[in-house]
């Protein structure tokens, strides 16, 4: 199995020094086990996190280590009784094209309710993300406004298309007129906001006539900044990633603004709340699968995919990420089904 470790650990950016690629040879397959080739290796901020050592809800990847991440597999041999050849499954097998497992950390996906890659998006943990935390700590309500960025992504659109089946007003902020267009035509957005123009601030205004209700909190940076203006008082804003602050190699420039902004929260009784998905799994998993699935049946939830060739890739990939260059949830095809 050609593997993907943790060379060093990265400041700022992670360059290529931060990996290397091993070619490791597996271990003859014991009764009980199963040889799984990986299809699909999903990217996700979160892996830049288990990259440095700082303090985290996660152990970090150890240095030598293989990068951890989701992966969609094939069965390719079998010497256990409940999997055949060809079967797919739901792993977390890392940044490797093959792993042996025991069946015991596996997911069966069944390709035809829908493509196998989709548990790595929408109906997986990302979409999860987007349905938990939207509905458990945005509660959106009908005529509502709700404020998403990084909006074409996995977690972003889904928020958007969820919220405006409940009944509120979905606004998407995403980088460049391309990924605005999408919001409007693919995912239904009522407007979409460009970060990167210099009118953005002038933009995001005139989005939200009313104020804003929800703000499901994706990016941080200079884009929070100009949101927090526009929270209305009871406004709820799920905190649940920080993407712009990820590479962040000190302190943002400017005034300690901690202080405007809990008197913000005073002021208008906001609700500021972080979350890790899994927290939620008990609690809305059943009815995220019944929903969830639901929607993407029926088409009211679209997903785009952004599909990178090659497990020699993924570095170049997971800096798109970092940055905006990814468009859709972004999966590294590693071998072909
Ligand atoms: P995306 O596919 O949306 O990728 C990240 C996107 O963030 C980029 O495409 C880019 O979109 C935007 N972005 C990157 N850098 C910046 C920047 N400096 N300023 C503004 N926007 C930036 O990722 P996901 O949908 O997988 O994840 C979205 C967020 O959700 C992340 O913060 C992630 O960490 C978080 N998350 C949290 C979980 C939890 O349990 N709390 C679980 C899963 C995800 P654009 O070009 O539009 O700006």
């Amino acid at each position: 199995t050609l593997q993907v470790r943790l060379a060093r650990r990265p400041v700022g950016m992670p360059d290529d020094d931060t990996y290397d690629f091993v070619e490791e040879e597996l271990p003859a397959l014991e009764d009980g086990r199963l040889l799984l080739r990986v299809v699909h290796l999903s990217l996700d901020p979160y892996m830049r996190g288990r990259m440095s050592d700082a303090p985290s809800y996660a152990a970090p990847v150890p240095v030598g280590g293989l990068m951890v991440g989701g992966t969609v597999c094939q069965v390719e041999e079998s010497r256990h009784p409940d999997w055949q050849v060809g079967d797919w499954a739901l792993s977390y097998s890392g940044w490797q094209t093959q792993a042996i497992s025991d069946g015991s950390d596996l997911r069966r996906l069944d390709p035809s309710v829908a493509p196998p890659s989709t548990a790595l998006g929408v109906l997986g943990m990302p979409g999860f993300t987007a349905y938990a935390g939207l509905l458990e700590i945005g509660r959106p309500k009908e005529g509502e406004t709700v404020v998403v960025a990084a909006a074409t992504g996995p977690v972003g659109s889904a928020v958007g298309q969820i919220a405006r089946l409940k009944g509120a007003r979905a606004v998407g902020i995403a980088g460049g007129p391309e990924k605005c267009a999408a919001l409007l035509e693919e995912f239904g957005f009522d407007v979409a906001v460009d970060h990167r123009s210099p009118t953005f601030a002038d933009d995001l205004a005139a989005a939200v006539p009313d104020g804003i209700d929800v703000y499901f909190e994706n990016v941080g940076g200079p884009v929070q900044r100009q949101v927090f203006r526009h929270l209305n008082t009871y406004a709820r804003v799920p905190v649940c990633g920080l993407v712009a602050d990820y590479n962040a190699t000190s302190a943002p420039e400017g005034p300690d603004r901690l202080p405007g902004f809990m008197g913000q929260v005073l002021r208008k009784s906001l609700t500021v709340r972080g979350f890790i998905q899994d927290e939620f799994t008990r609690s809305h998993g059943r009815d995220f699968v019944r929903d969830m699935g639901g929607w993407v049946a029926d088409g009211s939830v679209r997903y785009r995919e952004d599909v990178v060739e090659g497990l020699r890739n993924a570095p170049e990939a997971f800096r798109g990420l970092l940055s905006g260059k990814n468009f859709g949830k972004l999966v590294v095809r590693v071998s072909d089904p």
